[in-house]
């Protein structure tokens, strides 16, 4: 008889790692609840798998967890009880919320962007339906896409659909996009990559997105007019929970809510801690790496396992730019500050009191991940 009830809420990478960890304990009933008709998918495949026709939806799953799809409208911490959008509730002892992010919108005052939307001509890229959107829509020919933003999946996404003959302009109100992620020096490399490969309209807002004869007119704030067949909205994405959090769950350095036995990781955690401050990591590594510790704090706190000691983000991630590597380790965002290791090739340090929290760079990707045993450890050079 399993003795604990431990609900995961989201089937992403953050809650299946999470899952993973409770599975193995023999005291411990757990349920991962998805969103209603979903079955659990990998989100770094949306737009290198399949908005470019190289997956189907069906091949971006995640194979093997068990999950109840049923959206979770809203959770009431002091009953223990979560509210599932099928009417039904359910209770826990313990429980994981990894409900993951949004993608930001365009911002309310661009006229037009409701209507350009409900033409199918301008979406986000976070689903898995945006990527079948994007798929369909580029299907068979060289289209003009926009794309708002110039941070990494905006990069990305330029250089695929650019490699595959699409037509590229990134429009973005910033010319240095992706400073508060890596500081200057990694944003400063990726305007210049972008510079050198699309079509960009830095330092520009958009204020009106007009739909005519199956086209997008895009108004920038000089008066300049851009003509697509496509517009992608890539601004970041935002926290998402369920209530009474919305817009993402605090916790401490061992994933903890301020609600007793609630728990978040990845996306949807917003971390304070002593030692790194205010800090949000949204890839899939550490949204992974964060659900296996979140899940071991469940297990120390329900007497189960040793204290998992507080959590310090390590995980890597890479992302293709036009032909070049852009990689990183830890923490490099957040209150850190970036400072050159190397200029060629590009290794930038981030640091938190004293102590080095991350490191990026283009093209160094060996140089970047030699750092991460020896982050948060490292004492100040
Ligand atoms: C286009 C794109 C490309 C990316 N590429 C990379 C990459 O190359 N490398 C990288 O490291 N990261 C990448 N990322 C980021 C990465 O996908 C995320 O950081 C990661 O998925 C976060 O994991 P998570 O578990 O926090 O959230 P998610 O993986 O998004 O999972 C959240 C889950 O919760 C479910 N959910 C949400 N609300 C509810 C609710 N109310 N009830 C029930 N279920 C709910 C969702 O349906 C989803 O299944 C990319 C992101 C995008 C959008």
């Amino acid at each position: 008889m399993k003795q604990h009830k431990v609900l995961i809420l989201g089937a992403g990478a953050a809650g299946a790692a999470a899952a993973r960890v409770l599975n193995a304990s023999q005291e411990v009933e757990v349920t991962v609840i998805g969103a209603t008709g979903e079955a659990p998918y990998n989100r770094t495949l949306v737009n290198k798998g399949v908005a470019v026709g190289l997956l189907t939806p069906e091949q971006a799953r995640v194979p093997g967890l068990d999950v109840v799809a049923d959206t979770v409208d809203g959770v009431d911490p002091d009953s223990r009880t979560v509210h599932l959008a099928s009417g039904a509730t359910t209770t826990f002892d313990a429980l994981v919320v990894a409900t993951g992010s949004a993608p930001r919108a365009l911002p309310a005052t661009v006229r037009g962007a409701d209507v350009a939307g409900a033409a199918g001509l301008l979406t986000t890229l976070h689903s898995l339906q945006d990527a079948v959107r994007v798929r369909d829509r580029l299907a068979g020919r060289s289209a003009r896409v926009v794309i708002f933003g110039a941070g990494l999946v905006a990069a990305e996404t330029a250089t695929l659909l650019r490699d595959r003959g699409h037509q590229i302009t990134l429009v973005a109100r910033t010319d240095m996009a992706g400073t508060s992620a890596f500081g200057d020096h990694v944003a400063a490399r990726l305007r210049d990559l972008h510079e050198r490969n699309v079509t960009t309209q830095f330092g520009r807002a958009v204020t009106e997105i007009d739909v005519a004869d199956d086209l997008l007119d895009i108004t920038l704030d000089d008066s300049t007019h851009v003509l697509a067949d496509l517009g992608i909205v890539a601004h970041g994405t935002s926290p998402s929970a369920p209530g009474p959090w919305y817009d993402g769950v605090p916790v401490d350095d061992r994933l903890r809510s301020a609600h007793d036995s609630v728990y978040a990781a990845g996306g949807v955690a917003v971390h304070d801690d002593p030692s790194l401050g205010t800090w949000r990591i949204d890839h899939w590594a550490d949204a992974a790496a964060q659900g296996e510790h979140a899940a071991k704090s469940v297990l120390h706190d329900l007497g189960l396992d040793a204290d998992p000691g507080a959590y310090l983000p390590r995980s890597a991630f890479t992302a293709q730019v036009y032909g070049t590597t852009v990689a990183a380790v830890g923490l490099t965002g957040g209150h850190t500050t970036a400072s050159l290791t190397s200029d060629d090739p590009l290794v930038v340090r981030h640091e938190y009191s004293g102590r080095t929290t991350g490191v990026s760079g283009v093209d160094s990707a060996i140089q970047v991940f030699e750092w991460m045993p020896r982050l948060h450890a490292e004492a100040h050079v």
